[in-house]
C-alpha cells in the first residue's frame, strides 16, 4: 500500500468539501466517527478534517474496518452493467424498431423502477428514451438511404406522419424531409466518473469527462465545423467504445480499434496523430511532440493543440507533459491525468499492448 502525503490527504479533503467530480475513483475517505467509507461526490454531511483517513481503493478501506456508504454506494463499480440490462441494450440494439413496455418487463420479472433508475444515473435518459432514440436513429438511417418517409414512418410503428415528423424532431432536430448525419451523443460509465462520447456518421468525435466544462464547448466547435446538430442518443458504436474502455481501466488492454474522426485543423490533426504514438506507460514532452512533427519552434502551439484534443484517453493526450517532468494541464482535472499515468504505468508498461482488440 502507498503512503498518502499529507499534502494530498489535504488536496483530497478540499475536493471532498467541494464534491469535486474530478475525483471520482481518485480516492475513498473513512469517516473515523461513523466507521463507513464514502466517494469523494458523496451527498452525505462531510466529515471534520481530524476525523478522515484516506484511500486510494475502497479495498483499503475495508481492509481499515471501514464499512460502505449506503448512500454513495463505494463499492459499487460503476462502469459495470449489470449483465441483464447488458442484454437488455444488446436486445434493443440488435431490434431497434421492437418496443420492450414496462409491461413486457415485468413479464419477464425485470423490475422496471430499477432499470429507469439505472438508466439515468448511468446514462442519463431513462430506458424508454434510449429505445425511442434508437427507433429513431435507426429511421434516420433509413432515410438517409433514400427510403419514403411514409414507409419509414410505417415501418416505425406511427400511424400518422404528423406524429411521426414530430417525434423525428424532438430526437433529431432535423425533419425527416431534410434529413442529414446528426452527432448523437451518450453518457458513458468509468472508474473515473461519467464520460460524454459523441458520434457522428458512425465514427467517434469526442470523448470527455462529463465534470468537465468544456463538454459543452467542444460539441459546439465540433457541431459548427461539421455543420451538424447534437442530440443525446445511444448507438451501436458507443456499446464499442464501452468494451473497450472496460478492458483499459482493468489493465487487460491499451489498445482501441475505433473509427475516429478528429474535427479539427491539419496542424491539430498532425499533433493526435503524433500522441497515438506515444505507448502506454511512457510520457513524452511537448518539445519531443514538436521535434516528431517537424515543427520544432511549435511548442507551445503544440500545448495548445495537445489541449483541444476531444477524445480523451483514445487519443493519449494526457501522456504528455511539461520538460521538467510535471505535470502540466489536462482537461479533465489533474488529478485524473495523474491517475491515468500511474494506471497505465502499472498495467502496461512492461507488457506491450496485452490484447489486441478484435472487433470481429
Ligand atoms: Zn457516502
Amino acid at each position: 500500500m502507498e503512503m498518502i502525503s499529507i499534502d494530498t490527504a489535504d488536496r483530497w479533503y478540499q475536493a471532498l468539501l467541494e464534491k469535486d467530480e474530478n475525483y471520482e475513483g481518485v480516492f475513498f475517505v473513512g469517516v473515523k466517527s461513523t466507521g463507513i467509507f464514502c466517494r469523494p461526490g458523496c451527498p452525505a454531511r462531510k466529515p471534520k478534517r481530524s476525523n478522515t483517513s484516506f484511500f486510494q481503493t475502497a479495498k483499503e478501506a475495508m481492509a481499515h474496518g471501514f464499512r460502505p456508504c449506503k448512500r454513495c454506494h463505494p463499492l459499487t463499480n460503476r462502469s459495470e452493467t449489470p449483465p441483464w440490462i447488458n442484454s437488455l441494450i444488446r436486445e434493443v440494439e440488435g431490434n431497434p424498431d421492437q418496443r420492450i413496455t414496462d409491461a413486457e418487463l415485468e413479464r419477464r420479472n425485470l423490475s422496471p423502477l430499477k432499470l429507469r433508475r439505472w438508466f439515468k444515473q448511468n446514462r442519463g435518459m431513462t430506458f424508454h428514451a434510449f429505445q425511442r432514440s434508437l427507433a429513431l436513429q435507426n429511421a434516420q438511417q433509413n432515410l438517409l438511404k433514400g427510403a419514403k418517409i411514409s414507409s419509414v414512418a410505417y415501418n416505425h410503428g406511427y400511424n400518422s406522419l404528423s406524429g411521426f415528423t414530430d417525434a423525428y424532431k424532438r430526437s433529431t432536430g432535423t425533419s425527416p424531409s431534410s434529413s442529414k448525419p446528426c452527432i448523437y451523443t451518450h453518457q458513458l460509465s468509468t472508474p473515473l466518473g461519467p464520460m460524454i462520447a459523441g458520434m457522428y456518421d458512425q465514427k467517434l468525435v469526442m470523448l470527455e469527462f462529463k465534470s468537465d466544462q468544456r463538454v459543452e464547448k467542444q460539441m459546439l466547435r465540433i457541431g459548427n465545423q461539421l455543420k451538424a446538430a447534437s442530440i443525446e442518443g445511444p448507438g451501436h458504436l458507443f456499446q464499442d467504445v464501452r468494451e473497450q474502455l472496460d478492458l483499459y481501466f482493468q489493465g487487460l488492454s491499451n489498445s482501441f480499434d475505433l473509427p475516429l474522426l478528429m474535427v479539427g485543423s491539419a496542424f491539430q490533426q498532425k499533433v493526435w496523430n503524433a500522441l497515438l504514438e506515444i505507448p502506454a506507460g511512457t510520457t513524452q514532452s511537448y518539445e519531443e511532440i514538436a521535434r516528431h512533427i517537424k515543427h520544432t519552434r511549435a511548442v507551445r502551439a503544440v500545448g495548445t493543440a495537445n489541449g483541444a484534443n476531444a477524445l480523451a484517453i483514445v487519443i493519449p493526450c494526457h501522456r504528455v507533459i511539461g520538460k521538467n517532468g510535471k505535470l502540466t494541464g489536462y482537461a479533465g482535472g489533474l488529478a485524473r491525468k495523474e491517475w491515468l499515468l500511474k494506471h497505465e504505468e502499472k498495467a502496461f508498461r512492461s507488457v506491450k499492448n496485452l490484447l489486441k482488440v478484435d472487433k470481429s
